[in-house]
């Protein structure tokens, strides 16, 4: 059955198939996505990872929360491109639109993984698609476990630590996660380097691929060194140690991650010490684009904190107009920035307002609005 331009292709031993598979069969490494005609076309009204359709997997529909297309900004002089901005405040969002517009079933199994599975959650309630949850109890954060529920995934517990159904390490995550580098290569920064958090290995491994499938067809593309960066004591993932692309590998102190996860807060990014680590170590060779995975959840107390704003905001858009959070700002006139943004997202989340994602120039603009109108 050949429907599709690309095949799957072991990273390790290189065995190909056509059929869709995710480990091979032969060495049980993970299998990648390889296309036979790759070009480049780029959707450039498409504020989302869904402007580069042509270069990702076929799909016949599109689940998407406007993911991708994060800024990059300077924080304390340190280039940083910040997946926090995705929809539920992680890159993964990138590899969840994907899976959700590939996958043709009614539900989906999949084993807790940490930022992981809430973004799937989401993606899957986004497209009407039971998710269940298996759950090794010591192994999970509860307040993860209560997202998860509340967004109406079910969670079946189990003692076994085994790979189960749809997993974080798959080729369609890869693919998601490589568009990455191609935002990147769209907006030439003028850098060498690119520093990125390493765990499993896979975000730089499809950073690699992405930057590696625009080296072999674009004339201007212009290469950067890509380094992926750890904990001190962490192991080393192990896709890495079998790479064939160039990734270069450092570590950073837990102190120096830490001291970056007190630095990035005052600059309102709450992380976990892996999410900083490619900072830390952007600050130490003071050089390159930082890549900021992911952000901490808000909870729910801080909503009780929220509520006389939230009434403010609700009464702000009483005369219907679309905003930004900018805007919202300004014109409430005596709140911090920071508090209307986390009003906002609760809002959302709630229902109580709308947004979407806005091309103004080429900079992606997020606008409110008051739902049902
Ligand atoms: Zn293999």
């Amino acid at each position: 059955m050949k429907s599709e331009n690309y095949k799957f292709k072991c990273i390790k031993c290189g065995y190909e198939t056509e059929k869709e598979t995710f480990f091979c069969p032969k060495c049980g490494g993970l299998m990648q996505i390889v296309y036979d005609d790759f070009k480049w076309i780029v959707n450039s009204n498409t504020p989302s990872i869904w402007r580069y359709r042509c270069m990702l997997p076929r799909s016949w529909k599109i689940i998407t929360m406007n993911e991708g297309l994060t800024p990059i900004k300077r924080i304390n002089g340190i280039l940083s491109k910040l997946e926090t901005n995705n929809p539920t405040g992680v890159y993964t969002d990138r590899a969840s639109s994907l899976l959700l517009s590939l996958f043709n079933h009614n539900f989906i199994e999949t084993i807790y993984e940490e930022d992981f599975t809430i973004s799937l959650s989401h993606y899957a309630r986004k497209a009407g698609v039971k998710l269940k949850v298996k759950v090794i109890p010591d192994q999970a954060d509860p307040q993860d476990l209560i997202i998860i529920a509340r967004l109406g995934s079910e969670i079946l517990f189990t003692e076994k630590n085994d790979k189960y159904g749809l997993v974080y390490e798959n080729p369609y995550t890869i693919e998601g996660l490589k568009t990455i580098s191609y935002e990147i290569y769209e907006t030439k920064p003028k850098v060498d380097k690119i520093y990125v958090p390493a765990q499993s290995g896979i975000l730089v491994y499809a950073i690699a691929k992405g930057f590696q499938e625009l080296k072999e067809i674009r004339n201007d593309f212009k290469e950067y060194e890509i380094i992926a960066v750890k904990l001190r004591y962490a192991n080393l993932p192990d896709i890495l140690n079998y790479s064939k692309y160039k990734i270069k590998i450092s570590e950073v102190s837990s102190k120096d991650a830490l001291e970056s996860i007190i630095d990035l807060s005052k600059k309102g990014l709450n992380l976990k010490p892996l999410a900083s680590v490619a900072y830390s170590m952007a600050k130490i060779e003071s050089d390159g684009i930082a890549i900021i995975t992911g952000k901490r959840r808000i909870y729910m107390s801080d909503a009780i904190k929220y509520t006389e704003l939230r009434k403010d905001i609700i009464n702000l858009f009483s005369d219907n107009k679309k905003r930004t959070a900018y805007e919202i700002w300004n014109d409430l006139g005596k709140y911090s920035l920071k508090g209307v943004y986390k009003s906002l997202i609760m809002m959302v989340n709630s229902g109580e307002l709308c947004e979407d994602f806005m091309l103004k120039g080429q900079r992606k603009i997020k606008v409110y609005w008051k739902c049902n109108d």
